[in-house]
Parts: C-alpha cells; structure tokens; sequence
C-alpha cells in the first residue's frame, strides 16, 4: 500500500435505494410522494428565467426561511435550510456533536446517522427498539453525547408519543436532542411546540416525502435562535451557497400551498389504511405505520423471495439485510391504483407460493 493511502479518510458509505430507470415500473422502494408537486411549483419552474443562474444564489436563504418560518409560526431566525435533511442532518453532527461521548439512537433505525457519526468520528451507542420495535425512553437517560431519532422511525414507521419524546429532551437538558420529522405529517404529531419550552431540541424536516419534492433537496430544521446561528456558522463554513435558486424560488411554492398538501397527504394516509387491511388479509403482519410505508413481514413466505418475485414484475420495494429486519420489506404507499396492482400480484403470488 501506497503511504498516502494510510491518510485517506475511509469511510462505508451510506447506501441509498435504488433508482431503476425502467419506462414503466410501480416504484415504492425510497418513499418518495406519488403525486405531483403544488401546482405552483410547476408554474414557478415553467416560468423560470435561466438568465438569472448567472449569479449566485441569496446566501441567507431568505425567501425560503421566511415562507417555513410563517408556515410554522416562527421567527426566521428559528428555521434553517440545507440540501434536503440530509444535509441539514449532517451540519447538526458536525456542529453539535462534539463532546467525545456517544451519541444515543436506535439500533433499528435511519441508516444514515451511524454513516455521518463514522464519517466525522463522532463515538455513538446504538440503542436496541423492544420486541415491538418501539423505542424504550430508559434507554436515553445516561450520560451522552446527544440524542437522535426518527418520529415516526424509520424503516419501521412507528410513531412515538409526544410525552415520551418530552421525557427523553428533559432527560438530556445538557445535550442536543434530535427529533427526525421526516414523516411526521403523514399522522403524527409534531414535537415543534417542545422548542419553545426546551432551549436543545431540534426538530428536522423535509420536503422529500410530504412535499413531492425528493428530487429538489429541501430539508430544514427549527429550534431556537441561537441553535440555529451556531447550525449557520458552521454552514458558511463549509458552503455558503448550499441552496440553489431554483430550489429557493420552488421551495416556496410548495410551503404556500396549504390546500394541495392537506389534498395529497389525505390520499396517501387512506391509501395507507386500505393497504393495510389487505397486507393482513394476505397474511402479512406489520406495526401500526404512521408514514408513507409499512413496514411487513410475511407469515410464510421470506422477504427475499418476495422482493426478486415483485422485482420480476417491475415492482421495487426496499428489504435491508441487516439482522432483526431482513425478514421484513419497506413499502412505499404509492397511488391507489399502483397499491392495488401491487397487492392483486401477492394475491396471485401467495396462492402459488
Ligand atoms: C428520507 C429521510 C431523510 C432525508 O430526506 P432528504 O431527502 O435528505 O430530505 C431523513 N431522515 C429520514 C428518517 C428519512 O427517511
């Protein structure tokens, strides 16, 4: 081996799900929205002048902080804006995660956090979910590093209540506590009023799933003032032009239309539930979902098996190899009609199988 090699920052990389590229396919493998975005995201990008890519973007974001914070009710200094979660995830580990102690979050859950925390050396414990997949609070109560998890988590869709989650930021006043949002409009409850009274909780979320906008990278956080300078410091010193303008000016489109996003989220929360209902009837078993997946295992038949049979078919799902789960496949709540493609091939299938 070369002696630069021995220099290299190595790293595994987070693997995201795949894109395939095929004309006609039912893709419920990365829990994208199935519908299009607002109307007025459409008429902003048709109405785009290209001539203004010439200059840099607005660096502070504003436009777009202006349109979350008034959506939310919040100041503008109290929201941040990065390329999707994603991004905003990985400035809150490097900005907060600091102490050298470990940073607390689930065992079964995103599998980006323990990718950032390797990447930036960060030490972490992973926390194992009970035999229901829920998170045990208890579990969060020693001394950390900070605190991090999905509500609803994920790839499980379970929702945690808002007492527990207050009970684990009032266990850890000393650190920064982080609650993932990424799906949290598709039936839970926000924890964002928690901020107002908890001076170290940050609450992420993104345009990716309820927005219909996975391919434009917006994600945003909210906490108090001072948190969010301390994110901000550590953004302009690293990119300072992380949006582009497009993302600005289509960002803001997609947030003002409070109608369209309570139309498409309404569809995608009952095509959830009727899925469901005929997951169960196939023999399917699965906790309570509150997001844009369900999270199922087959009575009889292996997740792998299922996964190469709906593959075959053109139909993507996502499975994870990773122990306690890999018997277990993620489906994305698509349309009504490719929900019930879907399940009219299990039908088929399981008869044979
Ligand atoms: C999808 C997802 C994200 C990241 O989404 P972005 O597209 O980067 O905004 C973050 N956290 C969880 C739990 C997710 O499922």
């Amino acid at each position: 081996m070369e002696n630069w090699e021995s220099y290299v920052r190595k790293v595994v990389p987070y693997v995201p799900g795949e894109q395939p590229q095929a004309e006609r396919m039912i893709k419920l493998n990365t829990n994208e929205n199935p519908y299009p975005p607002a109307p007025g995201v459409q008429r902003a990008l048709a109405g785009f002048n290209p001539d203004t890519l010439r200059l840099y973007p607005e660096p502070t974001c504003k436009v777009l902080v202006d349109a979350i914070a008034s959506y939310y009710g919040l100041g503008s200094d109290q929201v941040f804006v990065g390329v999707g979660s994603d991004d905003v995830l990985a400035m809150i580990f490097l900005t907060f995660f600091n102490s050298g102690k470990p940073v607390f979050f689930p065992d079964i859950t995103y599998s980006f956090y323990d990718v950032w925390a390797d990447m930036l050396r960060i030490p972490y414990e992973t926390k194992a979910l009970d035999d229901a997949f829920e998170i045990r609070v208890e579990d969060y109560y020693g001394e950390n590093g900070g605190v991090i998890f999905p509500n609803p988590n994920a790839p499980t869709g379970i929702l945690m209540p808002l007492d527990k989650i207050e009970d684990i930021i009032a266990h850890n006043r000393d650190v920064i506590v982080v609650v993932d949002e990424a799906y949290i409009d598709f039936g839970g409850v926000s924890a964002l009023p928690l901020i107002e009274k908890y001076d170290n909780l940050l609450i992420v979320q993104t345009f990716s799933k309820s927005r219909s906008m996975a391919g434009m990278r917006i994600g945003y956080a909210m906490g108090n003032a001072k948190l969010i300078r301390y994110i901000n410091d550590v953004k302009y010193s690293f990119n300072s032009y992380t949006m582009n303008r497009t993302a600005l000016a289509l960002g803001v489109e997609a947030i003002r239309d409070r109608a369209y996003f309570e139309e498409t989220r309404k569809k995608i929360i009952e095509t959830r539930e009727w899925t469901k209902k005929e997951l169960r009837a196939l023999g399917f078993t699965f906790g309570d979902s509150m997001s844009n997946f369900i999270f199922a295992s087959h009575e009889r038949v292996p997740a792998t098996e299922l996964f190469e049979a709906l593959r075959r078919e053109h139909i993507y799902v996502r499975h994870f190899t990773k122990e306690r789960i890999n018997n277990y496949l993620r489906i994305s709540i698509g349309t009504r009609e490719e929900m019930e493609t879907f399940i009219r091939f299990l039908k088929e299938y399981l008869k044979e199988a």
